[in-house]
């Protein structure tokens, strides 16, 4: 049975930047939980990151690309740089994702660290910009493919075709 890595905030883990969750109702997640197909990670914490914490964003909204190739960083929004902490993150998901099995993920949406499609411009305003996190970047890299929960019927469709 094919494995699917999750942001352990839509699954409810209280693991977010200021101590809540994202739970996800969506009964597509429900079923696969049911099936024991998901593996919860969360980037942030696994590398390093304390709940609460302060916001993050990727500087100039530049995408988890640039940040894996070393130019641009992740800046917590009282100027701390914890691109470490997001680097490391990124490497154990791919660890867990791999240990697991699993081809495909499905990341909170938004997140410098999960955002599949959209993250935010570094600027600390609420504004987004096309862009994946680090994490994703590091995913997909490594041929994981990576949805965010707005997904979910594209991610079926994917694990479909891994199991025909
Ligand atoms: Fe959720 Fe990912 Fe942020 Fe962790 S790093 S709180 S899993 S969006």
């Amino acid at each position: 049975m094919e494995k699917i890595l999750v942001s352990a905030c839509l699954m409810g883990r209280r693991v977010r930047y200021d101590g809540g969750a994202k739970t996800s109702s969506a009964a597509v997640l429900a079923g696969w939980r049911e099936e024991g197909r998901l593996v919860p990670f969360c980037p942030e914490v696994e590398g390093g990151l304390p709940i609460p914490r302060p916001a993050a964003e990727i500087e100039r909204g530049a995408g988890g690309a640039a940040v894996l190739e070393g130019t641009a960083r992740v800046l917590a929004a009282d100027g701390t740089d914890v691109t470490r902490e997001f680097l490391a993150g990124a490497r154990l998901a791919l660890e867990a994702a791999r240990a697991a099995g699993a081809r495909l993920a499905v990341l909170k949406e938004g997140s410098p660290s999960c955002g599949a499609l959209a993250v935010y411009d570094g600027a600390f305003q609420g504004r987004r910009v096309p862009g994946q996190g680090v994490t994703t970047a590091l995913l997909e890299r490594h041929g994981i493919r990576v949805f965010s929960e707005d997904q979910l019927a594209e991610a079926a469709g994917y694990l479909r075709t891994l199991e025909t």
